[in-house]
C-alpha cells in the first residue's frame, strides 16, 4: 500500500493503486479524527493530504476535486478525496473561506522506523496545527495589505473585556469597552474570527457577530486560569508591567492564549507586549456607519472605491495595514493626533526626504510577517531573506534621515526622530543572513540548498563528496561506453531506479553480453537499463551525502532562526517604524500630488472646513491614478454655536449625500492623523461619528428597509454626546410622506435639544427648513441650482438658505421618462402646490398632532417640549387600514421608540 512514503523526497505517485485500506490505518484516522470532529482532518500520505468519509464528501463539493474510495469500513466504501502537500495553501484558501476549519496531520516518524516495529505497523502521526480563521500565517492565505484579527469578547462582573491579536505579526491588543462601544470597537477590529463563551454565544450584544463566531466551553475564559497563561506566554512574574487590565480584559486575552496553545499545538508565536486600547481613546463607528462611507471596503466588500484605497499611497504591506488599522481606528487625543499630523508635515516640507524614504521603502518586503513565521516555526529560507532585505533597507534609510536631520534648519518632529532610531543596529544580524544564504532559495528549509558556499566548511566538504561523486560518474559514463564500444551510452537517473545506464534498445546485446559488469535492470520500448556496482556504490555515496548535506543545512537554518528569534523584539521595532514612516512619507505623498492641507484638531465642538472635497469623488473623476482633478466644486462647512445643525435642502443629484460623506470622511481622516482635501480645516475631536442613509437597503438580512432606518437613526439618537458628528442623509424617505416628514422633524428637534451634537441633516423635504425659525443652532443650506433655458443646471456648490423647489420633475426628464409622464406631473405639481399655498408646514401641524405638540408656545424661542414619539406614532395610525405585516412593522417602531 502507498501508506508510509517518505516525508522527505519525492515519489511517484503509486498511491492511486493502492490496495485496500488496512485496518489499523482506519483505526488510526478515526482515533486522530475523533479529537477533531469539528475540522477537516488533512491526513498526511506520502505526498498528499487524504480526507475520509463525510469529510472527503464535503471538502470534495466545496474543493470541486474527485471523490474517490480507498477500501472498506464495515461493509461499506470509504469516500476519500485529497491535495497535494507541496501545493496545499489554494486548497486551504477556499475550505478556510467556505467556513471549515482544517487539521494538519503529519506523519511523525520516519516509516523505515515504522517498519522496524512490524510489517503492518501504521507510521505515527499527530495533528500539528488547526488551521482557523483567525489563525492563518501564510501569505497565500491572507491578504497583504489587511490586519487578520483574532478577537476575544468577555464579560465578567458586569463589564466587557476585549481582546485581539494578528498571528502573522504578533500584535496584541485589549480593550475594556463599555457597553455604548463594544459594537464600534468590534467593528473596528473586524475580527477574522471571533471567540466567545458558549454563555455569551447568545447574548444580544453580540448578535450582529455571533454568526461565525467560535463558541468555546466558558472555563477557557476563566480569568483566573487566564492571568497565568499570559503571565507564561510573555514570561512576566506579573502583568503589572503592562498597564492593568480588567478582569474581563484578562479573561479574553487568556481565552486567545488558550486558543494559540489550541489551534498551534504547543507552538509559542512571538507576541508583542499587550497594547491597551483605552475606552474612548478611539472614534466610535458603528458597522453600518464604516459601511456606509466605504472607510477600507467599498459597498460590493472590495477596496477599490473605499476611502482607503483613494488615499493609500503607501509602498510597503506592513505600512498599509497600518493605514488600514488607523482609518478603522481614528483618534480622539489632540496630541496624539497632532503628533502624526507632524509627521506628514515633515514629509511635505522635505522633499528629498520624502522621495529618499519612498525609494528605500519601495519593494521593501513584509518584514513583520516574515518574522511571525519565523518564531511560530513556520517561516522559510525566503522569510530569513526577507528579514535581510528589510533591515538593510531600514539602515539605509536611518542613515539618510540622520543626514538630512543635520543639514535641517528645524529638527525633525518627534515622531521621525524615534521612528529613525528604531531603524538601525541589526549589523550583525544582516551581516551573518548575508553571507549565510544562497542567491536563489527554495521556499521550504527541508527543500535544502540554501545555505550559501563558503558559510559552513562542514557542508562544503559534503557538497565537494557530492559533486566529487557526480563527476566520477560522468567519468563513469566514458569509461562504459569506451568499454561497451557505444558511443550514446548514458548514465542518467530517476525516482524509481536511482542511477542507471542506458543505451538504445539495437545495443542492448552489447551489455547484456558484458553480464560481469552490467545487471539488467529494465527493458523498455526504445531503450535497455542497467545498473552496476560502481555505479550504485557512488550513487549511495552521494545519497549519504545529500542526506548529510541537508541535516546540516536545516541545523544551520534552525541556528539563524534562533538568532533572529533572539532579537525579535527590535525586528518588530524596526518593522513599526518602517510602517510609520511609510504611512507618514505616503499622506505626505497624498498631500502634495492632491494639493491636501493640514487639519488642526482640538479639544473643542467646532468643526471647521474650507474648501473641502470629497476625497474619493475627486480623485476617481481625475481617472485611476491621474495627477489632475476634475471639476470637482469645492464647498464650505462651518458647525458652531448657532449653526451646529445644517439643514441641508436641494434636488436629486445636486451634491447633498455627497458634501455631507466628505465632511464626514474629512473628520476621520484629520484623527487618523491624515492630511485632509481641504483648503483649511479646524475641527474639536469627534467621539462619535454616525452616518444613515435613509431606506438603505438591507434585505439580505431580512428586515425591512424602512425598519432598518429607524434602528439605526434610534442608535444615533440615544447614543450622540455634544462631541459627535452626525450624518443624516434623506431620513424619512423610506415610508409615507406625512409619516417621513414628522419623523424627520422631531429625529431634528431632538438632536438638537437633546443631543446636543454637530450633525448635518439633507433632506428634500423643504418643510423641515421651517424649523429654523424655532430652533437656534439649526442653520439652513442648500444646493445652488441655476435656471438656464427652463433647465436646471447643478452648481454644486453650498449655501446658506432653502431650496425654492424640488427639481425631481427635472431628474425625471433626465432620466428618460416618457415626454407625456412628465408633463402631466408638472401640471399635478402646479395644482399641488396652488392647493398648498407655501403654508405646507402650518397646514400639516393642524393635521398632525404630533406638530402642535411640540410647536413652540410664542415668540418661537422656547426649547421644543419632549414628545412621546411612541405615542404620536399611534395616534397617526390608522388601525382598520393595516396589513398585518404593517402591524409587525409598527410593533417594532414601537418597541424601537420605547428604547429596546
Ligand atoms: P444628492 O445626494 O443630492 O442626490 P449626490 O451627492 O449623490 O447628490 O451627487 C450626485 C452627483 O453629483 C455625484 O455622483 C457627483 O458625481 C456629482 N457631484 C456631487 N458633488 C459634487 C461637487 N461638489 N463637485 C462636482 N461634482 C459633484
Amino acid at each position: 500500500m502507498g501508506e508510509g512514503q517518505s516525508n522527505g523526497r519525492r515519489r511517484p505517485e503509486r498511491r492511486r493503486r493502492s490496495a485496500p485500506a488496512a485496518t489499523p490505518m482506519i483505526e488510526q484516522y478515526l482515533d486522530i479524527k475523533s479529537a477533531h470532529p469539528d475540522a477537516l482532518l488533512f491526513y498526511r500520505m506520502g505526498d498528499f493530504y487524504e480526507m475520509f468519509f463525510d469529510d472527503a464528501v464535503r471538502a470534495a463539493a466545496a474543493l470541486d476535486i474527485a471523490l474517490t474510495r480507498r477500501g472498506k469500513h464495515e461493509g461499506r466504501d470509504i469516500p476519500m478525496c485529497g491535495v497535494p502537500v507541496h501545493n496545499r495553501d489554494p486548497y486551504l484558501e477556499r475550505l478556510i473561506r467556505a467556513g471549515f476549519r482544517v487539521a494538519i496531520c503529519e506523519q511523525t516518524e520516519d516509516p523505515a522506523e515504522a517498519r522496524k516495529r512490524g510489517p503492518k505497523t501504521v507510521v505515527a502521526r499527530e495533528v500539528v496545527r488547526l488551521v482557523t480563521p483567525g489563525t492563518l500565517v501564510e501569505d497565500g492565505l491572507l491578504e497583504a495589505r489587511s490586519n487578520n484579527h483574532l478577537a476575544a469578547v468577555a464579560r465578567a462582573t458586569g463589564a466587557w473585556g476585549a481582546a485581539w491579536l494578528d498571528l502573522s505579526t504578533g500584535d496584541f491588543t485589549v480593550a475594556a469597552p463599555s457597553l455604548d462601544s463594544l459594537a464600534p470597537l468590534l467593528a473596528q477590529v473586524a475580527p477574522g474570527e471571533l471567540l466567545v463563551s458558549d454563555a455569551l454565544a447568545k447574548a444580544p450584544e453580540l448578535a450582529e457577530w455571533a454568526d461565525g463566531a467560535t463558541a468555546l466551553p466558558a472555563v477557557r475564559f476563566d480569568s483566573a486560569a487566564a492571568e497565568r497563561r499570559l503571565r507564561e506566554a510573555w514570561g512576566v512574574a506579573s502583568l503589572d508591567a503592562f498597564g492593568t487590565f480588567s478582569r474581563a480584559e484578562i479573561a479574553a486575552a487568556g481565552a486567545l492564549i488558550d486558543y494559540l496553545d489550541i489551534t498551534q499545538k504547543g507552538r509559542k508565536a512571538r507576541l508583542s507586549p499587550p497594547r491597551r486600547q483605552a475606552d474612548g481613546a478611539a472614534m466610535a463607528i458603528d458597522a453600518a456607519t464604516r459601511r456606509n462611507l466605504e472607510l477600507t471596503r467599498a459597498l460590493d466588500g472590495g477596496r477599490r472605491g473605499s476611502l482607503l484605497d483613494a488615499v493609500d499611497r503607501t509602498r510597503t504591506a506592513g505600512g498599509g495595514r497600518l493605514l488600514a488599522a488607523r482609518l478603522a481606528a481614528p483618534l480622539t487625543d489632540p496630541a496624539a493626533i497632532g503628533a502624526r499630523l507632524d509627521m506628514v508635515g515633515f514629509f511635505v516640507a522635505d522633499a528629498a526626504a520624502r522621495d529618499a524614504a519612498r525609494a528605500a521603502l519601495a519593494g521593501c518586503p513584509d518584514v513583520s510577517r516574515a518574522l511571525g513565521r519565523l518564531c511560530l516555526g513556520r517561516g522559510g529560507p525566503r522569510d530569513l531573506a526577507a528579514l535581510r532585505e528589510a533591515l538593510a533597507r531600514a539602515d539605509a534609510l536611518r542613515r539618510r534621515l540622520t543626514e538630512a536631520a543635520e543639514g535641517a534648519l528645524a529638527p525633525p518632529p518627534d515622531g521621525v526622530a524615534a521612528a529613525a532610531s528604531r531603524l538601525g543596529a541589526h549589523d550583525v544580524l544582516i551581516e551573518r543572513l548575508t553571507r549565510a544564504l544562497a542567491p536563489d532559495l527554495p521556499p521550504q528549509a527541508r527543500d535544502g540548498g540554501f545555505i550559501a558556499e563558503g558559510y559552513a566548511v562542514a557542508l562544503d566538504e559534503q557538497r565537494a563528496l557530492r559533486d566529487e561523486s557526480r563527476r566520477l560518474i560522468g567519468a563513469l559514463q566514458s569509461e562504459y561506453a569506451a568499454r561497451a564500444g557505444v558511443s550514446s551510452l548514458k548514465i542518467k537517473h530517476n525516482n524509481v531506479l536511482g542511477y542507471f545506464v542506458e543505451v538504445g534498445a539495437g545495443h542492448g546485446d552489447k551489455l547484456l553480453a558484458d553480464a560481469a559488469l552490467f545487471i539488467h535492470r529494465q527493458t523498455m520500448a526504445g531503450a535497455v537499463r542497467f545498473s552496476t556496482v560502481a555505479l550504485a556504490e557512488l550513487a549511495d555515496k552521494i545519497a549519504r551525502a545529500a542526506d548529510r548535506a541537508l541535516a546540516l543545512e536545516l541545523e544551520l537554518f534552525d541556528d539563524l532562526v534562533g538568532e533572529a528569534a533572539a532579537r525579535a523584539d527590535d525586528i518588530a521595532a524596526t518593522a513599526d517604524a518602517l510602517a510609520a514612516l511609510d504611512v507618514a512619507a505616503a499622506g505626505a505623498a497624498l498631500a502634495v500630488e492632491r494639493d491636501y492641507c493640514r487639519p488642526e484638531v482640538d479639544d473643542g465642538t467646532d468643526f471647521r472646513v474650507e474648501g473641502g472635497r470629497h476625497p474619493v469623488v475627486e480623485a476617481a473623476g481625475g481617472g485611476a491614478g491621474a495627477a489632475e482633478s476634475i471639476d470637482f466644486v469645492a464647498n464650505d462647512c462651518a458647525l458652531s454655536p448657532g449653526a451646529r445643525l445644517w439643514l441641508l435642502t436641494g434636488p436629486n443629484m445636486a451634491g447633498k449625500s455627497t458634501f455631507l460623506r466628505q465632511n464626514a470622511l474629512i473628520a476621520v481622516l484629520a484623527q487618523a492623523g491624515c492630511w485632509v482635501p481641504a483648503r483649511a480645516c479646524s475641527l474639536g475631536a469627534v467621539d462619535r461619528l454616525f452616518s444613515r442613509v435613509g431606506a438603505a437597503d438591507d434585505l439580505a438580512r431580512g428586515r425591512s428597509t424602512f425598519m432598518v432606518e429607524m434602528v439605526e437613526t434610534a442608535a444615533i439618537l440615544n447614543r450622540a454626546g455634544p462631541r459627535a458628528l452626525v450624518i443624516l442623509d434623506e431620513i424619512g424617505r423610506g415610508t409615507a410622506t406625512f409619516d417621513g416628514l414628522s419623523i424627520a422633524w422631531a429625529t431634528i428637534e431632538h438632536l438638537h435639544a437633546v443631543n446636543r451634537c454637530r450633525a448635518l441633516f439633507a433632506t428634500h423635504y423643504h418643510e423641515l427648513t421651517g424649523l429654523a425659525a424655532t430652533l437656534d443652532d439649526l442653520a439652513c443650506h442648500t444646493m445652488r441650482v441655476r435656471e438656464w433655458k427652463g433647465e436646471a443646471v447643478f452648481l454644486y456648490e453650498v449655501a446658506p438658505g432653502t431650496a425654492d423647489r424640488s427639481y425631481g420633475i427635472h431628474v425625471a426628464r433626465l432620466a428618460g421618462l416618457p415626454p407625456a409622464v412628465v408633463e402631466r406631473a408638472e401640471t399635478v405639481l402646479k395644482t399641488l402646490e396652488s392647493e398648498e399655498g407655501g403654508a405646507a408646514s402650518s397646514r400639516l401641524s393642524d393635521d398632525l398632532p404630533l406638530f402642535s405638540a411640540v410647536r413652540p408656545k410664542g415668540g418661537g424661542t422656547a426649547p421644543p417640549e419632549a414628545t412621546d414619539p411612541a405615542l404620536a406614532e399611534l395616534r397617526a395610525t390608522d388601525a382598520d387600514s393595516l396589513t398585518p405585516r404593517e402591524a409587525l412593522e409598527l410593533v417594532y417602531r414601537l418597541k424601537t421608540l420605547a428604547g429596546e
